[in-house]
């Protein structure tokens, strides 16, 4: 079976010790993750050492950073390097939220170089796409995402696009509590692994994880994820929530 995550991405929410308590609470549920199941806890970078210690002792539970700099190291006063997170043993990195994109003018280019340096030190990125809603409106969605992964990720060897999560996360489902519905899930899913396919084989496209973000909740997340291509969530508002997270990861397949 693919590997299945339930992601947390925090945001900019929380402090040390409401972040601290959360965790404390999610770990005291005892999920225990089977082989093929994570859950990764994506969290602001002043808690990814505390994240980190607090799952250690846990079977498949990581920290993940949720953004890194773009480039190697130098005078960019700051900001966080890959090499940095690498330091702290962190596993994982989110690429291209949505709101990265918006907010701080993220380009698919800027995304490949960051994905790089994530390879380069063995953090897997967790690679966000989506169509916002015009796009969608307008019915153009999957040359949208298609086009996202090949700027961003299509350099990629076969070897390395495996080491990829990729979010597919439709911005209008995004914090507006507006889930896609199955079919919509379902079927962005697998035109994304489709491109995957037609790029690196089918046998590579069905082994890269594809996360389903917007709006997934305690009680959305098991429809959602019995999908056959939705291999988890990435989820942001209901993972601020201990027993909300707790049905969610519980929701895995
Ligand atoms: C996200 O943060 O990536 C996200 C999908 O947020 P929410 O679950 O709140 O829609």
């Amino acid at each position: 079976m693919r590997t299945q995550i339930a992601a947390a991405n925090w945001k900019m929410n929380l402090t040390f010790q409401q972040g601290e308590k959360l965790l404390d609470d999610i770990l005291a549920a005892e999920i225990k993750l089977k082989d093929h199941q994570k859950t990764i806890f994506a969290v602001p970078y002043p808690y990814l050492t505390m994240t980190r210690s607090e799952v250690a002792e846990e079977k498949n539970y990581y920290a993940a950073s949720q953004n890194c700099y773009h480039k190697k190291s130098g005078a960019y006063t700051g900001e966080v390097s890959v090499e940095m997170l690498h330091s702290l043993n962190i596993n994982y990195c989110v690429v291209g939220h949505s709101e990265r994109r918006e907010y701080f003018l993220e380009t698919n280019v800027i995304l490949a170089d960051k994905v790089n340096l994530c390879l380069e030190s063995f953090i897997a990125p967790i690679f966000c796409c989506g169509e916002a809603l015009a796009i969608r409106e307008a019915g153009t969605q999957n040359e949208f995402v298609t086009k996202q992964l090949e700027e961003s990720l299509f350099h990629l060897t076969a070897e390395q696009i495996k080491g990829i999560v990729i979010a597919y996360e439709p911005i209008w489902a995004i914090g507006t509590g507006k889930t896609a519905t199955t079919a919509q899930a379902q079927e962005m899913h697998a035109h994304l692994r489709s491109v995957i396919a037609s790029k690196y084989g089918e046998a590579i496209a069905n082994q890269v994880p594809i996360l389903y973000g917007g709006s997934v909740k305690a009680n959305n997340a098991k429809e959602l994820f019995s999908c056959p291509d939705v291999d988890g969530g990435l989820v942001g508002g209901a993972s601020l929530v201990a027993a909300d997270f707790i049905e969610i990861i519980r929701s895995l397949k």
